[in-house]
């Protein structure tokens, strides 16, 4: 077993079972890609078991704070089992779930979702490369699923040394009728708040879906109705979960812009899928924040708009920058908002806090000469845990607003 000793001082974050030591604090000791490591404090005290990655500036993640467990085959089956027992107690009523969420579920690097009978996975650090057959099999016996497709093609994994992989991991031969080399269609569709909803696990961006914004999309449904919005801007609308709860909530004409047109068709497919008039849909392959300055420019107003940006900050480094380009589409959505409208506004930016996040798009509505009821802070779903030891977890945070009668200067 090799040791990899802190330097002193270093060794209270793990003390805390904060699960990450970077390459600064250690003071002697190496191991090979992914290689399980003993990490102790200067003087020689246990600290954790840990994954070890030689080129990452996270250089150890923790695996386990007890030095009586082993990391084998069996930590794996113990760990997916925990993971998917939260889940089981959630009681989330849809087929597609988040199993496993990285450091939340002490799995660091570690995304499995869920999508009816596939399993997507992502192996993002050296230690879930280095025990992917052991982890697969645990996920397996754990769900019964017997389709696992690998989607660890993150730009992350080159941080780590490791190359892209994608592709099948587990795949029976001789499961239902995929015998004969014949491969089960990475399509898969999933019901979502009673919506059917398809997404492609090779295809579709991260693992297919986005299953964070699963309660967000069921709570837009419901405020429009209450709300009796009737034209909807569904902005940065990938396949257009959005797009198919305005349509439940009664829009009559909405609309959805990305930039990805393999994901705008799949939402003009989920709006007859689901049983609306695809005349009440219109997909726009276009840059957002272009898109919202030409309808201000057109005239355009709306009656609610959602605003679910990419990750425009990647780390905290980013923020400045970052928190300009949030405020900008936020100001431009301001504007196009009629009275008594809804904005719903997001960042998955894990470099903007919640509360700068709140600063920000107070801040575009002032610019905007808008003044807005926030009526709702919104976060990811319970699936997308975070932990009291690994605050980094939390990334998703988002507000409802309600814009007001009148305007701030007259
Ligand atoms: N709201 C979606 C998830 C959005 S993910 C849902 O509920 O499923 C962010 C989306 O923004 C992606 O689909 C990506 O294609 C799109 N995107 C990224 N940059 C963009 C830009 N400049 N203009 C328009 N769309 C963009």
């Amino acid at each position: 077993m090799k040791i990899i000793t802190l330097r002193e001082g270093k060794e209270r974050s793990l003390l805390r079972q904060h699960p990450w030591v970077f390459q600064g604090s250690i003071a002697k000791g190496g191991a090979d890609l992914g290689e399980t490591v003993r990490v102790q404090s200067h003087d020689g005290r246990f600290l954790a078991w840990a994954a070890f990655s030689p080129s990452s500036q996270i250089r150890v993640r923790a695996w386990s704070f007890d030095e009586a467990e082993r990391i084998d085959a069996a930590f794996f089956q113990r760990r997916v089992q925990q993971a998917i027992e939260l889940r089981r107690r959630l009681g989330i009523d849809s087929n597609g779930i988040r199993l496993i969420h990285g450091e939340a579920d002490s799995l660091p690097g570690l995304i499995v979702d869920q999508y009816d009978d596939i399993l997507s996975a992502q192996f993002l650090s050296a230690g879930t490369e280095r025990w992917k057959d052991a982890i697969a099999d645990a996920l397996v016996a754990a769900t019964g699923c017997p389709y696992i497709y690998e989607r660890s093609d993150s730009g992350v994994r080159g941080l780590e040394g490791l190359a892209p992989v994608t592709g099948w991991l587990r795949h029976p031969e001789t499961f239902e009728g995929y015998a004969d080399g014949n491969r089960r269609s990475t399509e898969v569709t999933i019901t979502e708040n009673g919506w059917k909803l398809t997404l492609d696990v090779a295809e579709g961006h991260k693992t297919g879906y986005y299953l964070d914004q699963r309660d967000n999309r069921g709570l837009f449904a419901k405020l429009v109705k209450q709300f009796q919005c009737k034209t909807v801007l569904n902005c940065y609308s990938y396949t257009g979960g959005f797009s198919v709860a305005a349509l439940e909530g009664g829009a009559t004409e909405v609309t959805s812009v990305d930039s990805s047109g393999p994901a705008l068709a799949r939402a003009n497919a989920h709006v007859t899928l689901n049983g609306y008039e695809a005349s009440a849909h219109t997909a726009l392959d276009a840059d957002v924040n272009g898109t919202l300055r030409r309808f201000i420019k057109e005239g355009r107003t709306f009656d609610a708009i959602v605003l679910d940006p990419p990750k425009f900050a990647p780390s905290a480094a980013h923020a400045d920058r970052a928190s300009r380009a949030y405020k900008d589409i936020n100001r431009l959505a301001f504007k196009l908002l009629n009275p008594g409208g809804l904005l719903l506004t997001f960042s998955c930016s894990g470099g903007i806090g919640a509360e700068l996040f709140h600063k920000i798009v107070a801040g575009a509505g002032m610019d905007a000469q808008v003044n807005a009821y926030i009526i709702k802070r919104l976060e990811a779903t319970p699936d997308h845990p975070t932990t009291v030891t690994f605050p980094e977890g939390e990334y998703l945070k988002g507000l409802v607003l309600v814009r007001k009668n009148e305007s701030l200067v007259a």
